[in-house]
């Protein structure tokens, strides 16, 4: 996708870090921001603003396989992450606790901050080389678990944001299951780009968010298997979300995020596309630069994601040049941009402590153009680089 926002036209490559908005998207935000009104109202305009929430309640549910009663609406996954990531659980009218958190240390900043445990509970899984969870690690952590304390809950991201390494969710949640305790899901970078059935193996609970799947940024969800036992909320106040999440409902954003959850299954049907462009993106970086590494190659990866480093070049280098040829690529994950560090997928995956990446994520609208673009820039770095081997 080319962006012209900034003048001349662009390269976009950061789909990770938020996608284009779906034409569908747009217009479901429109039509719900044309009515005044409050979703709670029980008038004519309230109803018809719950009617917008509701169906895409029930199109976020279909899109991973879930019953729409089981669906929190957010304003990200953050919040969700923030939600579900507490000690302190309801089934029906009894408190269930949970002693400690076990979150992969290869997770997005929003479930490895640890939400609402205190840090002291807070427990870090690693991942092997190829990006993987480790899962005899993983087993034998949760079997030294202390249950008389508390129950283990744990949180694993479905499909890196900066590798795209697919875990394997379905292992992960038998072994979770085995211990006693409860899964959550980050399923925001998977969703729309692998099938996602929550009883499939999924977890108890899933988190998702808008603008990663062609909706508008400022949505998220919590999906549950069951709604059987569910998080002390976060938000309190006017009982909406089933008491699960109070505050006026953000019916635009809801509503392009319904809009875009019914797209995913055209998204699905591209993915094999994507990725053969997404390996053309690869053959570029290798014959520009034949000693990049690109990371998680030995793992099952999502169709539209690459993530490398270029030795004797730092990412943020590079990515300032790609910035400056008219190409959006990251180096690292969106939140920590701007700021100049490692990658702690990398440092998870044992590439040492100032290990840097650098991201090149596509969608369905990448295509020769934009390839094109970021060949001819990869060309020209690897060229001044020569220039200055030679210099030196
Ligand atoms: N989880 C993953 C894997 C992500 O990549 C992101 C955003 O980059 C988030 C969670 C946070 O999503 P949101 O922007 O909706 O808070």
């Amino acid at each position: 996708m080319t962006a012209s926002g900034m003048g001349k036209q662009r390269a976009y490559l950061d789909y990770n870090a938020s996608g284009p908005l779906e034409a569908a998207a747009r217009e479901a935000m429109i039509d719900a921001l044309s009515v005044t009104g409050n979703a709670s109202s029980v008038h004519g305009e309230g109803r018809k603003l719950k009617a917008m929430v509701s169906e895409a309640r029930r199109a976020i549910a279909a899109m991973v396989g879930a019953d729409p009663q089981h669906v929190v609406l957010t304003s990200s996954a953050t919040e969700a992450a923030n939600t579900l990531l507490t000690p302190d659980w309801r089934m029906g009218r009894s408190g269930l606790r949970f002693s400690t958190l076990y979150v992969c240390a290869a997770d997005h900043a929003c479930t490895l901050a640890g939400g609402q445990f205190p840090p002291d509970r807070v427990q870090r899984f690693g991942v092997d080389a190829t990006g993987l969870v480790d899962l005899d690690a993983l087993a034998d952590a949760l079997g030294r678990h202390d249950k008389s304390e508390g129950l283990p809950l744990l949180a694993v991201h479905a499909a890196n944001n900066e590798t795209g390494v697919i875990q394997p969710v379905g292992e992960i949640s038998r072994i979770v299951k085995d211990a006693g305790g409860f899964l959550i899901v980050d399923a925001v970078q998977a969703a729309g780009r692998i099938p996602i059935a929550i009883a499939d193996g999924w977890g108890d609970f899933l988190i998702l968010s808008s603008h990663k799947i062609g909706g508008p940024q400022g949505a998220g969800a919590i999906v549950g298997v069951s709604d059987l036992a569910m998080p002390v909320p976060l938000l309190n106040g006017g009982g909406q979300e089933k008491g699960h999440r109070a505050g006026t409902e953000n019916v635009a954003a809801i509503a392009g995020f319904g809009a875009a959850a019914r797209l995913v299954d055209d998204k699905l049907a591209a993915a094999a596309k994507i990725a053969t462009v997404r390996d053309r993106f690869e053959h570029a970086v290798l014959s520009a630069f034949p000693d990049a590494e690109i990371h998680g190659l030995a793992a099952p990866r999502l169709c539209n994601t690459s993530f490398f480093s270029l030795p004797t070049m730092k990412a943020e280098t590079a990515q300032i040049a790609f910035d400056l040829a008219g190409i959006a690529v990251s180096a690292g994950s969106a939140c920590s941009s701007g700021k100049v560090g490692p990658s702690h997928v990398l440092v998870a995956m044992g590439r040492g402590d100032q290990a840097t990446g650098l991201r090149v994520s596509i969608g369905r609208e990448t295509g020769e153009e934009e390839l094109g673009a970021f060949a001819e820039a990869l060309s020209k770095m690897a060229a001044q680089r020569s220039a200055r081997q030679v210099a030196a």
